[in-house]
C-alpha cells in the first residue's frame, strides 16, 4: 500500500510549536496537501459531508493535528492497564470497525504532538505501580501505524518503554509499513501485533487495508527484528469456506514465520458481532454491506454498560472455539491463545 496522503490537515496553532507538529506541517506541505487551522481537535470544522457516507469517507481522509490536555490516561481492560493516547481513529475502512460507533460520523485520524507530556505521565502511572509491571495499549481507539510516517509516535513509545524496567507496550494493526519500527530499541518491551483474518474477508469488508500476504510480510520483519508478537484473528465470520480460509490464513502464517520468532506468539480470537446501534451506522455508511447483520440469526448477549450485542449462537461458537485451539496448536504448538469471545 502506498503511504497515506490526506486530502486536507488541519492543525491547532500550538502544535507548530512542537516538532512533531511543525515536521508534519512542513511535510503535508511539500505533499501539497491543503491545511488550515482550527480552534480545538475536539471541535473540527471544515471537513464536508452531507450525508453519512460523505461524512465517514471525508473524515477518514482528514488529519487532525493537536495538543493532547487531558492527561488522565482511560483504563483498558482486560488487555493492559492504560491506554496510551496516541492516534485516533484510522485510515483504513472497515465496515465492521468498533470504532464507527465511537467516533462520531466524521472519524478523522487525530495525532498528538505532546509526546513528552504523554510519556512523562507514562512514567507516573508506572512508578505508582511499581515494583508492579504497567502495561499501556497504543492502540485502544485507532491503527497508529498509517501515520507513524510523518508523526514517529510509535518509534518514540517503542524507545521509552525499552528503557522502563517497569512498563510494557503494546498495540495492534493491519498495515505494513513496519521499516522504521525495526531499528528501534525495544528491549522486548513492545508486544507488535497484528490483526489478520482470511481473505475474502479482508477484500469483502476490510477497505484501504493492506492483503493477507502483506500483512503477514511485515509480521515477518517484526519477528526478525526480536520484537515479542501477538496476532488478533478477528473478527471472525461464520460462512461455507470458514474453515479451509482460516486454514490457508495460519498454516501461510506459520510457514512465513517458521524459524523466524524469538518467542512463541499470543493470539486473540474475537468473533464476530455488532449491536443495534452499529448495525444502524454501517448501514448509512454501508447500504450494500454483505456483513451478516441478521439478529435472528444470532443469540443475544446483555452487555455491561445495558446495551446488549448480537454475538453466533453457541454451537456455532463452539464450532469456531475448537476449530482454532486444534489449528492453533498445530500451526504453531507453543503459542498461547489468550482469549476467544
Ligand atoms: S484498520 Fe482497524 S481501526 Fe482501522 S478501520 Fe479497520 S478495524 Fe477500524
Amino acid at each position: 500500500m502506498d503511504m497515506f496522503v490526506p486530502r486536507r490537515a488541519l492543525f491547532e496553532r500550538d502544535a507548530l510549536y512542537y516538532p512533531i507538529g511543525k515536521h508534519i506541517y512542513h511535510k503535508m506541505h511539500e505533499l501539497g496537501v491543503e491545511t488550515s487551522f482550527v480552534g480545538s481537535h475536539n471541535r473540527v470544522t471544515g471537513i464536508p459531508g452531507k450525508t453519512a457516507q460523505e461524512a465517514y469517507f471525508e473524515g477518514k481522509r482528514t488529519l487532525v493535528v493537536g495538543i493532547r490536555r487531558t492527561l488522565d490516561f482511560q483504563t483498558c481492560k482486560p488487555s493492559a492497564h492504560y491506554q496510551l493516547p496516541l492516534v485516533t481513529s484510522c485510515i483504513g475502512e472497515c465496515e465492521y470497525c468498533y470504532l464507527n460507533t465511537t467516533l462520531g460520523k466524521k472519524p478523522y485520524i487525530r495525532v498528538y504532538v505532546n509526546i513528552d507530556d504523554i510519556l512523562s505521565r507514562a512514567k507516573e502511572y508506572i512508578n505508582n505501580r511499581k515494583p508492579e509491571t504497567t502495561i499501556f495499549e497504543g492502540s485502544a481507539t485507532s491503527d497508529p501505524l498509517p501515520v507513524e510516517p510523518y508523526s514517529g509516535l510509535l518509534k518514540e513509545s517503542i524507545e521509552f518503554f525499552g528503557r522502563e524496567e517497569f512498563g510494557r507496550f503494546r498495540f495492534v494493526t493491519k498495515f505494513t509499513n513496519v521499516d522504521s519500527l525495526l531499528n528501534v530499541e525495544h528491549k522486548g518491551h513492545t508486544t507488535f501485533r497484528f490483526s489478520i483474518n482470511s481473505e475474502s474477508v479482508i477484500r469483502k469488508f476490510e477497505h484501504r487495508t493492506p492483503a493477507l500476504d502483506e500483512r503477514i510480510n511485515a509480521s515477518v520483519k517484526v519477528a526478525s527484528a526480536g520484537y515479542p508478537m501477538g496476532f488478533i484473528i478477528g473478527p471472525i465470520f461464520y460462512y461455507p469456506e470458514w474453515r479451509k480460509e482460516y486454514v490457508q490464513m495460519l498454516e501461510s502464517l506459520a510457514q512465513q514465520l517458521s524459524g523466524k520468532l524469538s518467542t512463541p506468539p499470543a493470539f486473540e480470537l474475537i468473533t464476530h458481532r455488532f449491536t443495534k446501534k452499529a448495525k444502524k451506522n454501517i448501514l448509512e455508511v454501508f447500504p450494500k454491506t454483505q456483513l451478516p447483520l441478521d439478529e435472528e440469526e444470532r443469540r443475544f448477549k446483555y452487555g455491561q454498560f445495558g446495551y446488549g450485542k448480537y454475538i453466533y449462537p453457541k454451537e456455532q461458537m463452539a464450532e469456531m472455539k475448537s476449530f482454532f485451539q486444534e489449528k492453533i496448536r498445530e500451526s504453531f504448538p507453543d503459542s498461547k491463545i489468550l482469549y476467544f469471545v
